[in-house]
């Protein structure tokens, strides 16, 4: 019994506690400028319909923004509003029943977190000096919308005179025990080669870093899922992307690989690494021949061109496509293989039991929307 009397008073302490953190919790952090790259933190509360309206200052040099906003509950974008409250983009137009083309996966209510880049295209350039918003929504997990909701936020914004050309630092990630395997260690060197040249063509280089690990080999990504993967820590910078090389992911030696988002963010969340099988790429017998390093380099480019912001120019559907205007919109296996087959972003390989075509090639569109990546400096 006594018990019970004493539960009372520190239940109610807990609460009180609880609040209190939360309202102590909802902040701005001063902004750090590292050459090129702004990165401003903050934090606040849902308002009473559920949305989060991130302010996004800008003083009208900036070419692009990237705004990650997380918390514990389903979140994501529902609109971009310009300096005069104008909406310059919306959700409604993108995932409507009649909407054909992908834009950005910051609308998709995917998990815990929510990334968006803009613009995304070169039509969608029209930045200008002045306090601009990105709108969120938190949501149940029967998308409700939910109020006094606390969102973690980051702002980053980038200067850059020239998108022409840009430089995205990777950090290369081996699973435990990989590192160590030198067939591993040649194929990726073969592979970042395939993937340098590439990118190139987009006027994009890599910076690679490598880093050992003690992840597991068999890598687990539950972002496809609408539920959150728990919090990995990937580390890394605010600059930079997380690529991690494992054994297979899921358990298939179906996938090639993951991104994980279209965009994903720069900063550290659940999602924020793209994911390399290595066995997937190596084929049936678990051996690197020449044109699977080849293709090892084009699943990286690829799955980190995803993260960059490219969906493929038609999805392995044929009836769905990116919201690019010189990737054409094919209708039918055969034409989109003739059509897009050598793109880099086609949905699929195009491979026999001992060979695959080049998949290397980027339009003007798929590399400006590389050039507007916040991460591409
Ligand atoms: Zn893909």
């Amino acid at each position: 019994m006594h018990r019970a009397f004493f539960a009372l008073p520190v239940l109610l302490a807990l609460t009180a506690c609880l609040s209190g953190d939360k309202g102590d919790r909802t902040y701005t952090e001063t902004a750090v400028t590292e050459g090129p790259l702004t990165t401003q933190r903050g934090s606040m509360l849902s308002n009473q319909s559920g949305r989060v309206l991130v302010p996004v200052e800008l003083d009208g040099d900036e070419v692009s923004f990237m705004v990650t906003a997380k918390t514990d509950t389903l979140i994501s974008l529902e609109a971009i509003l310009d300096e005069n409250g104008d909406e310059v983009v919306n959700w409604k137009d993108w995932l409507s029943a009649k909407s054909t083309e992908s834009l950005t996966s910051a609308f998709y209510v995917y998990g815990y977190d929510s990334v968006v880049n803009w613009p995304v295209r070169d039509v969608d350039r029209s930045l200008s000096a002045g306090t601009w918003t990105a709108r969120f929504t938190t949501l149940d997990e029967d998308y409700y919308y939910v109020e006094d909701v606390l969102v973690d936020y980051t702002v980053q914004t980038k200067t850059d005179e020239d998108l022409e050309s840009a430089v995205v630092k990777v950090r290369l990630v081996w699973a435990e025990g990989l590192d160590t395997r030198n067939d591993l260690q040649q194929a990726v060197e073969g592979a970042m080669e395939r993937w340098r040249e590439v990118w190139g063509a987009a006027g994009v280089t890599i910076e690679v870093t490598e880093v050992s690990s003690e992840l597991d080999p068999e890598l687990t990504v539950d972002s496809v899922a609408p539920f959150p993967n728990d919090e990995v820590d990937y580390g890394g910078d605010d600059d930079d992307v997380t690529v991690i090389i494992g054994e297979t992911i899921n358990g298939t030696r179906g996938l090639y690989g993951q991104s994980g988002g279209i965009p994903g963010t720069l900063i550290s969340t659940a999602n924020a690494a793209v994911y390399i099988s290595w066995l997937t790429n190596a084929g049936r017998d678990g051996e690197f021949q020449e044109y699977e390093v080849l293709l090892l380099g084009e699943t990286m480019a690829h799955e980190v061109g995803h993260y960059l912001g490219l969906f493929h120019p038609v999805e392995a559907t044929y009836d769905y496509y990116d919201a690019l205007e010189d990737t054409v919109e094919c209708t039918s296996w055969s034409k989109c293989e003739d059509q897009l087959g050598e793109n880099l972003m086609f949905p699929y390989p195009l491979c026999s039991f001992s060979d695959c075509e080049p998949q290397g090639n980027l339009t003007v569109d798929q590399s400006a929307v590389m050039n507007l990546y916040t991460g591409a400096l």
